[in-house]
């Protein structure tokens, strides 16, 4: 196994943005864990900007001010060559927003708070406003995450979403023997879609990271770890 997967849309479509998710080989939180991986050509290490992730639906935009720092919030743009960008994830959604026409970039940690938030429209509209982005241009990544088959949640839990997502056509739970289950995979879709991304341009990668914990981490199925799985964008 190597110590990270890429995506073949963007490799093949995107030559402007390096992407990477991180596998069990390695913790994406230890960056020498990330300085051994990769070259400073492929990744600009120097410059790795983060969040320190609270669940919330704060989005930072990194420029020359604050390139190379970890900031309170949950989600990442730039429009900054050489400046790669680390959202850490264990069960969580990994949302990954690229700009072909603008050269921007965005990711965004989108756990149930950050799916409830709206974390990935409030991504795209401040790539919107700092970059003129047009959502119908944006190709989005959701990376390995906790699946609709894995993620047993309280039926209160369930109910929030539904009552959040009322307007809204389709079925976001699954209910298996008296438990309930969320999709956020397809929530995260539709908050895309609803932004006016292009169905076609959403990439959901539908690993689901409790049913493949063999190669990524999971906060539930590894007990808790404090490891994770990095996903992580720069442009080039
Ligand atoms: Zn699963």
């Amino acid at each position: 196994m190597n110590n990270y997967i890429t995506v073949d849309r963007i490799e093949k479509e995107l030559d402007f943005v390096n992407l990477v998710i991180t596998t069990t080989n390695i913790d994406a939180k230890n960056e020498d864990d990330l300085f051994k991986t990769f070259t400073q050509d492929e990744f600009k290490l120097i410059n790795l900007t983060r969040n320190s992730q609270i669940h919330s639906s704060i989005v930072n935009k990194i420029d020359e001010n604050n390139i190379g720092q970890k900031i309170d919030g949950d989600a990442l743009i730039t429009n900054v060559p050489k400046v790669p960008l680390l959202i850490l994830t264990a069960d969580c959604v990994p949302v990954v927003i690229v700009d072909p026409v603008n050269k921007a970039i965005g990711l965004a940690h989108a756990g149930w708070r950050g799916t409830y938030d709206n974390i990935s429209e409030k991504t795209i509209k401040e790539m919107s406003k700092n970059y003129n982005s047009n959502p119908k241009d944006l190709i989005c990544v959701i990376g390995p995450s906790i699946g609709p088959c894995c993620y047993e949640v309280s039926k209160d839990l369930v109910e929030k979403f539904n009552t959040n997502l009322a307007n809204y056509a389709g079925k976001f739970d699954i209910i298996k023997d008296d438990k309930y289950y969320l999709d956020l995979w397809k929530i995260n879709e539709l908050m895309l879609r609803d932004c006016k991304v292009k169905e076609e341009n959403i990439i959901n990668l539908q690993i689901c990271t409790n049913c493949n914990h063999d190669k990524f981490y999971s906060y539930r199925k590894h007990n808790k770890t404090p490891k994770r799985i990095g996903t992580m964008i720069q442009i080039r």
